[in-house]
């Protein structure tokens, strides 16, 4: 039988416009949107499709056939995934993942040369073999080339699908081969329907914090981080006497993920200067009044909105996590007293 999500509701949309354009489906698909909108269960849902040996189907994969059921067993000969933990990370459990810290984020180019072989075989079934690349954007700059040579001489039969939430970090040499393929923020209305299904007490307010994105919005109601989150933004909420080393050294301890930390500066300064030019709030609506009483200074963090852009491009690379949160906090109190400090990020 089927496994269960088949799509999400908000998916299908945007798997009728890729249907209708069958005919003319490309080698590589480059899926692209918001981090937490369910890119991947997409991407797994195209390769299923494709690998699924039904002479039948016409929208969906069937679920019972042969490709399908090796499909969704995790083991069929003509699909695989090129990610970060695959070289030695093939038995941990999926469902730890979120807890390992010591994982790779990066692919290597080790792992692309290891997809060469299958990629240029003969298929085992019936001539497609599906790669996923997921995030794409974890490819470092050796993989990325080595990737763009497969993807330059395509083998016959040979689809990739890659997917990636910062597109922009692509090589424009991989971005140029790929049909982009970009998977809109799903309609409140809908994500806050299917939360509720989900069981998510307060689900507006979670799905704030993400920024829209439902299945994010669902991490964000679960996660253990939840309290340092809190304690992060009611520090960061005073400014005026934010003990920067010691916010720094608690969150070092807290062994999160450097972007995760970073997005939180984000999506606060992002607010704030909302609230002074626009007013409006979109990730924080429950720091409302906090916002409110800094809001009348955000114009002056500009400049550090694109510090922060240029730290969580760079949060992927091993750099030392609580020197770089120290840096950013100081660079965030001096912006709002107007004293812009050049980013040591
Ligand atoms: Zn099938």
């Amino acid at each position: 039988m089927n496994k269960e999500p088949a799509l999400y509701p908000w998916l299908q949309a945007s798997w009728q416009a890729l249907l209708r354009e069958r005919e003319r489906w490309p080698h590589a698909l480059l899926l692209t949107g918001e981090p937490g909108i369910g890119k991947r269960v997409f991407a797994e849902y195209l390769a299923q499709f494709l690998l699924c040996e039904d002479p039948q189907k016409t929208t969906q994969p069937c679920g019972v056939c042969d490709g399908c059921r090796w499909f969704l067993a995790g083991n069929h000969p003509d699909f695989r995934v090129l990610q970060p933990e695959d070289a030695e990370d093939d038995k941990a459990d999926e469902s730890d993942s979120k807890k390992t810290k010591k994982k790779s984020e990066i692919i290597r180019v080790e792992d692309v040369r290891a997809l060469a072989d299958f990629v240029n075989l003969s298929a085992h079934r019936r001539g497609v073999r599906v790669t996923l690349v997921v995030p794409a954007d974890a490819m470092n700059v050796a993989a990325a080339n080595a990737f763009l040579k497969t993807l330059e001489e395509p083998p016959s039969g040979a689809v990739f699908i890659l997917v990636a939430d910062h597109w922009r970090r692509l090589l424009p040499t991989i971005r140029s081969r790929c049909r982009v393929f970009p998977l809109a923020l799903p309609d409140p209305q809908q994500a806050m329907a299917w939360l509720n299904t989900q069981g998510v007490v307060n689900p507006a307010l979670h799905l704030a914090h993400t920024g829209g994105a439902p299945l994010a919005a669902m991490d964000d109601a679960a996660a253990e981080w939840l309290p340092v989150r809190q304690s992060f933004l009611e520090q960061i909420a005073q400014p005026a006497t934010l003990d920067v080393l010691k916010l720094s050294a608690d969150l070092d301890k807290a062994k999160l993920d450097t972007g995760l930390v970073i997005s939180w500066l984000q999506k606060w300064a992002y607010d704030l200067i909302s609230l002074g030019l626009a007013e409006k709030i979109r990730y924080y609506p429950d720091w409302q009044d906090a916002l409110a009483r800094l809001a009348s200074r955000a114009h002056l963090l500009m400049p550090y909105v694109n510090q922060l852009t240029e730290a969580q491009k760079l949060s992927r690379h091993p750099l030392n996590q609580r020197l770089v949160f120290e840096s950013l906090l100081f660079a965030y109190v001096d912006g709002l007293r107007g004293k812009g400090r050049q980013g040591k990020v």
